[in-house]
């Protein structure tokens, strides 16, 4: 249950006076839609306010406030014509203050002639007069003008004005909340109570105020990266208590499956199946993370991983994110399993009636060795006989919670978390906690880089010419097109608008797959692409995880540069499967910025995922490197981990000392940090794993 202190800055948007269901509707293109999402939302700039000494000094094209007296009313005389107001000041210079739609009874009541005003606003020529339309300010006494305004990122039909009068309102419903950091940690680094960060970083009073680096910011990022790191400690030190089980089987399985394959196992390979082994030996519970390259072979890591569990004479499982990736799995699996004599099913959602009863059943009694599926394994009525080993492949999908649950149905059973976005040292700690790692740092031997160019779109037709030829080769591409930010609707308009055009040319070579299909026609499409009937597949992301069709040679990606450089990689991954030469185009739209024009050179220079993701991290923010759009992967609204990394460390390392003391939040500090987690909906980790 959320703590009741924390009430008021979780109720909706609505509950601030003046905010209806049009203006929430609005703001939640923000991010905004509970009181505390106001306060997430910081001030990007700061908007000065300076009290002019005369007209004379007005800037033009900038805010300005001046000391006015009011000397004549021009009502208008059409009705597209504004109010003005003549003002002057105590020179004799003047300005005009212009009023367009509006009721003049107002005017001429707040602004009576000879009347003394403080105005501010920004301010023009037009006709060689001075001019501010709509005042932003107009008052009697200066201090009723704000010297410093901070400036927030709009959306259509929200204004600054509106932003700050929402943010005065959300501070004042702010409780005061009691202090989860330790005191002499606070002293230490110059941090303010959150109730004083939150405050000031909302009044920032010069430009040094707003920088990621400023006191106030630094304290809420820690705070938020505490919260991150302790529930996933908490998660982590729930697994780790359970004691799990010494498997070390005879390697007979394993033996005859890798004397089968048709290649020898990298270095690579070996190497992180050697630190699995030995987690998997221990009587400790595994929670490893292992990360792989597209294409770096770690279906066979994981194949093999379940075999020792098998060996054992126990079960293992391997979840998938998608449908057509279980399916996958299954397709280089089973076979495998078949000539050991072993038996791996499908388990996914369009698996029903008899077909599914029958594995249920032959799962409980333990007839099936592996169990491959999607998020369809986490239902009830899936029970192993006996599972020991759980696989989650491509897990930035799933949540912490979610992994939990299918670990849970095992008797303490491994867990080995494998995925192929490279992530950066410093955002394993964010996404996983202080969890063992692998990495397979080496593809397998005789892939042929991807000939990778970065080109305008304005080239689209010397490419759909060069694209007819490979074509009509008998070469296989994908034609990738953009995402759009506000919504997946614009996104398929543009992919459908991209299909009718190359169908024109390529008639019924040409597919489309997009996320809005349905399972069934995606399969449908994939299987037409698979065997060829189709050579140019038009998609959405939706293949960017893991699609596997070796024949495919050519990427094309269009408006590249509104993709993440992780999630470029991964589409490029997509045409390296097999040994032919693959080509990759990254074709970028006006106007580029040198940033974007950058990031897409680095793709050009190298495949290395982990450089990648590296560079990413250093030209923009966390959210992008992992897609957060996409993924729900870990999504920071005060830290930012291209500034705050460092403060990771401390703050992983703080939640670990802090479990060993209180492991259950008991203290009063236990109990401000339990009111931390819920504050930034990290609450899970303490509803399961949490004793009340
Ligand atoms: P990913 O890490 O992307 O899941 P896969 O496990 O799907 O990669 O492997 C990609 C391809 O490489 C598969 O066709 C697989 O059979 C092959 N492969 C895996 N390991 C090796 C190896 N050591 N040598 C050569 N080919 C390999
Ligand atoms: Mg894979």
């Amino acid at each position: 249950m959320r703590p009741p202190i924390l009430f008021p800055l979780f109720a909706s948007i609505t509950s601030i006076s003046g905010i209806g269901d049009k203006s929430a509707k609005l703001l939640s293109n923000l991010g905004i839609n509970k009181v505390a999402d106001v306060l997430w939302h910081l001030p990007y700039s700061l908007l000065r306010r300076n009290l002019q000494p005369s007209l004379q000094t007005a800037q033009l094209g900038e805010i300005n406030t001046f000391a006015v007296t009011i000397t004549e009313h021009i009502p208008p005389r059409r009705k597209s014509q504004p109010y003005r107001v003549l003002c002057s000041d105590e020179y004799g210079n003047q300005i005009v203050l212009c009023f367009f739609k509006v009721y003049p009874n107002s005017i001429v009541k707040n602004l009576p002639i000879g009347a003394k005003r403080f105005i501010s606003g920004k301010v023009e020529n037009y006709n060689d007069m001075l001019q501010m339309n709509h005042p932003d300010y107009i008052c009697e006494h200066i201090n009723n003008i704000p010297q410093f305004e901070p400036v927030y990122g709009l959306t259509a039909g929200i204004t600054n004005k509106m932003l700050n009068r929402l943010s005065a309102q959300a501070l004042q419903q702010l409780p005061i909340l009691p202090e989860w950091q330790d005191n002499e940690f606070l002293k230490q680094h110059h941090f303010p109570s959150f109730n004083q960060a939150i405050n000031a970083v909302h009044h920032p009073q010069n430009f040094d105020d707003l920088l990621p680096t400023s006191d106030a910011r630094t304290r809420l990022a820690y705070d938020e990266l505490l919260a991150n790191q302790l529930a996933l400690a908490i998660v982590r030190q729930k697994i780790k208590k359970q004691k799990g089980r010494k498997i070390a089987g005879n390697g007979l399985l394993r033996r005859k499956i890798i004397d089968a394959l048709p290649f020898k196992l990298t270095s690579a390979q070996e190497n992180v199946l050697k630190e699995i082994f030995a987690d998997q030996a221990s009587e400790n519970r595994m929670l490893r993370l292992l990360q792989g390259d597209v294409g770096s072979g770690k279906t066979i890591v994981a194949l093999l991983t379940m075999l020792n569990a098998v060996e054992c004479g126990f079960q293992a499982a391997i979840m998938a994110p998608t449908e057509i990736l279980a399916k996958q799995h299954l397709e280089t699996i089973a076979p495998l399993c078949e000539n050991i004599g072993l038996r791996a099913e499908l388990l996914i959602g369009k698996v029903k009636g008899k077909a599914r009863t029958k594995i249920i059943s032959d799962l409980a009694e333990g007839k099936i060795d592996i169990l491959i599926g999607t998020h369809a394994l986490f239902v009830e009525d899936v029970i192993f006989k006996d599972l020991a080993c759980v696989i989650i492949d491509e897990q930035h999908r799933f949540g912490v919670h979610q992994r939990l649950n299918l670990s849970n149905k095992g008797n303490s059973a491994d867990i080995l978390v494998m995925t192929a976005t490279p992530i950066p040292r410093s955002l394993v700690l964010t996404a996983f906690g202080d969890m063992e790692y692998s990495k397979i740092d080496q593809l397998p031997a005789g892939r042929k880089p991807v000939d990778t160019r970065v080109m305008p779109l304005t080239k689209i037709d010397d490419i759909t010419a060069a694209l007819q030829k490979q074509i009509s080769a008998g070469r296989r591409a994908y034609w990738v097109c953009p995402l759009v930010e506000e919504s997946e609707k614009i996104d398929l308009a543009a992919a459908e608008k991209r299909f009718e055009l190359l169908q024109n040319i390529f008639g019924d070579k040409v597919g489309l797959i997009h996320g809005k299909m349905k399972e069934k026609q995606k399969d449908e499409i994939m299987e037409r692409f698979k065997n060829g009937e189709i050579n140019l597949l038009v998609a959405t992301t939706v293949i960017e995880v893991g699609v596997n069709v070796p024949e495919a040679t050519i990427m094309i990606i269009e408006h590249a540069e509104r993709f993440g450089l992780a999630q470029l990689h991964q589409l490029r991954g997509r045409v390296k499967r097999g040994n032919a030469a693959a080509s990759c185009l990254l074709l970028y739209g006006y106007p580029i910025s040198s940033t974007a024009r950058s990031r897409l050179q680095i793709m050009k220079e190298t495949e290395d995922g982990f450089l990648i993701a590296e560079e990413d991290l250093k030209l923009r923010g966390s959210g992008e490197i992992l897609g957060t759009r996409q993924s729900g992967f870990v999504n920071f609204r005060l830290a930012d981990m291209s500034v705050h990394q460092h403060l990771l460390i401390t703050a992983s390392q703080d939640a670990k000392l802090i479990l060993n003391q209180d492991a259950d939040l008991q203290t009063p500090r236990g109990q401000a940090l339990r009111i931390l987690l819920y504050l930034f909906e990290r609450d899970d980790a303490v509803k399961t794993y949490l004793a009340g």
